[in-house]
């Protein structure tokens, strides 16, 4: 059964569009969505238009509306992610303008709340649980990592053989060294990696398959006359690495036979993920707001682009 989920996520880059719910007080706001197909179209108003001209049409692999919960993400996913037990390697984004829910999907809001775990947690239990379940035919040994790459720096928030409560040790430190910690996260792509090498118990035969988990830094534009010093470099090194990013999905996309990783940190961290028989997919995070159009506009474009 496995193998034939696996079959049917055909093609190595999918690309799936989330919308989060407005937030609480946000009531009564209009959605930017005005339309959700069954085979991935997404319809969004623009504000400025009239008529015919006022809903643009985008195509995903699938979409998943402010009422999906995580539950229902993650099933999705599941085959994708047990696949690497089977030696694949597989690459997670999240991409969107802060706020748009990025690490609500990959970590979700709250460590305590099992429900709302995001993909990161789902994916790490899911991998245990399996290799546990096979360990008399196959012996797994899983490796963690997480790092985070800020102004294009790599730090290790933690590299270490052990478990879960090492992933939330990884996200507090992510938070540390500054006063806003949303800020800072939200400057920074931070990348957790998993690393499984599985021996036949038998045979003595092994195979090796990788989990990236990259939740990324927010996507959003500044506004070159707004912002100087730190946080001009800080957005333009952003730009860079996302642009990076965007550039080699793309030329993976095409078959292309120089793939550019060596642009962006970003990018030479990932380059061992992606490419190959690597899977990629990336979960596009959009804010309902209408007020977020144009940004909305330029993560859809992003996402038109890579897919
Ligand atoms: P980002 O990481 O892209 O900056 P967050 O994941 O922090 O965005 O989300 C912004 C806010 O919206 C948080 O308060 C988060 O809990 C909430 N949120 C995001 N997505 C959802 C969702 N699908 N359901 C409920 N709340 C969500
Ligand atoms: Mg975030």
């Amino acid at each position: 059964k496995l193998h034939n989920e696996v079959q049917e996520l055909k093609g190595n880059i999918r690309v799936y569009c989330r919308i989060r719910p407005f937030l609480p007080g946000q009531t009564g706001k209009q959605s930017i969505v005005e339309y959700i197909g069954d085979n991935g179209e997404l319809g969004v108003a623009n504000p400025s238009k009239q008529g015919k001209d006022a809903q643009k049409l985008f195509k995903f692999n699938k979409v998943y509306g402010p009422m999906a919960v995580q539950a229902e993400v993650y099933s999705d996913i599941q085959p994708l992610i047990r696949s690497v037990l089977d030696g694949y390697n597989v690459c997670i984004f999240a991409y969107g303008q802060t706020g748009s829910g990025k690490t609500y999907t990959m970590t979700g809001p709250d460590v305590g709340s099992e429900v709302e775990w995001g993909v990161n947690y789902r994916a790490l239990n899911d991998l245990f649980q399996i290799s546990q379940n096979r360990s008399r035919v196959f012996m797994y040994e899983v490796n963690v990592q997480m790092v985070e790459i800020y102004n294009e720096q790599v730090r290790d928030l933690l590299s270490n053989d052990d478990v879960v409560e090492l992933m939330e040790t990884g996200l507090r430190n992510r938070a540390k060294g500054t006063t806003a910690m949303n800020e800072r996260s939200s400057r920074s792509h931070s990348v957790v990696t998993i690393h499984v090498r599985g021996t036949d118990t038998k045979t003595g035969a092994s195979l090796r398959g990788s989990l990236h988990l990259v939740d990324l830094a927010g996507s959003e534009r500044v506004d070159r006359s707004e912002v100087t010093g730190d946080r001009l470099k800080e957005a333009q090194y952003i730009n860079k690495s996302l642009s990076a990013l965007g550039d080699v999905i793309f030329a993976l996309a095409q078959k292309s036979s120089h793939i550019p990783y060596r642009n962006s940190k970003l990018t030479q961290v990932l380059q061992s993920a992606l490419g190959g028989h690597a899977k990629t997919l990336m979960f596009v995070q959009l804010n309902p707001e209408l007020n977020s159009y144009s940004e909305t506009v330029s993560t859809l474009k992003f996402a038109e682009r890579v897919s």
